[in-house]
């Protein structure tokens, strides 16, 4: 096993349903069951970014990789039949909603011939703000390379010196991240705002780079769907649903959906939860889903352990890794892997 997967393995947020990812593939392989496949950012690099904090990046060429073994072993869907229970084998999707799944990953697709679902916050596409809170963090972080920072994690005491290092700044954005975890903060823009307040930085920040960190514009995403794509809801503003109270929690759900709705001309009644872990989502979160109209939602789980069992359907992920023999490895073999 390569170093990289180790890393990937150890670190990743997105841990939890690697594991489970591969155990769902293999019981997909043997049983000819349903598997939904979460990603993020296809990049057109020829390697990863050394900044991919969250493990939610791809290069072009691998995923390229990845759907022609997805499509040689298994039966790519239709997007279209992701209600239909019947409907066996993978189904293909995308969160965040990123520029890079409009110039690079649907091109891909497109070659394929797979139409994918797409999760989208409309504030982001509005740009209402710059954007998703932890990106926005990161990319605030590695403009303060080699500073003193003021951070919240010890209120503000003393600074915290950014790390030089790829690994470094990754692991003072981790720790943010936990501190928003550990205190459930709902404001978590409002967290970002203090932040830059406290160290006199500008909110606003050019990104370093605008396929990975900037967001789809209206004409894109409509020209997904008018390819045969759809488009789910992934809330308004990408906080942590759990965190919310009732009406946030309304909030983000209704106007994310009619905002859709209005720019897509079209009903959307597909919702992906962001994070999608059980940290992040509780039976008052799924059924606020239920009560804000969605028919089907999406989570990053091995098995449903909400109900209903529409809205909390599981998906896995693929690491970032290339060749057929090595993915073949992973699901003839994944547990040897994880000794
Ligand atoms: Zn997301």
């Amino acid at each position: 096993m390569g170093k990289n997967i180790k890393h990937f393995v150890r670190d990743s947020w997105l841990t939890a349903s690697y594991y489970t990812g591969l155990s769902h593939l293999y019981q997909a392989l043997a049983g000819r069951k349903r598997g939904i496949i979460s990603y993020h950012n296809v990049l057109p690099v020829s390697a990863l970014p050394a900044f991919d904090t969250y493990n939610v990046d791809v290069t072009a060429a691998i995923f390229d990789k990845q759907l022609h073994f997805l499509k040689k072993h298994f039966l790519v869907q239709p997007i279209q039949e992701l209600e239909n229970p019947n409907a066996k084998g993978i189904f293909i999707t995308f969160d965040d909603g990123m520029r890079n799944n409009s110039e690079v990953l649907a091109p891909i697709l497109a070659k394929h011939d797979i139409s994918a679902l797409f999760a989208i916050c409309p504030a982001m596409i509005d740009r209402d703000l710059p954007y998703i809170w932890r990106d926005h963090l990161f990319v605030l972080l590695h403009q303060a390379i080699s500073q003193d920072v003021w951070l919240p994690l010890n209120d503000y005491q003393t600074p915290f010196l950014v790390p030089e290092t790829p690994a470094g700044i990754n692991a003072l954005t981790r720790q943010l991240k936990q501190h928003v975890y550990q205190h459930q903060l709902a404001d978590i823009y409002g967290l970002v705002r203090e932040i830059c307040q406290k160290n006199g930085w500008a909110y606003e920040v050019p990104s370093p780079d605008g396929l990975r960190y900037d967001f789809m514009t209206w004409p894109q995403i409509r020209a997904l769907v008018a390819k045969g794509h759809r488009v789910a809801s992934h809330t308004q503003t990408h906080r942590v649903l759990r965190f919310l109270g009732q009406e946030e929690k309304k909030m983000e759900l209704e106007v994310s959906k009619q905002r859709l709705e209005t720019e897509l001309k079209q009903e959307v009644s597909l919702f992906v939860y962001p994070y999608g872990s059980r940290a992040e989502i509780d039976q008052a979160t799924v059924q606020a889903v239920q009560e804000a109209g969605y028919r089907m939602a999406l989570m990053n789980v091995q098995q449903p352990s909400l109900s209903p069992v529409m809205l909390s359907q599981p998906r896995f992920a693929f690491p970032p890794m290339a060749d057929s023999a090595h993915l073949h490895a992973i699901v003839s073999g994944y547990k040897f892997l994880f000794r």
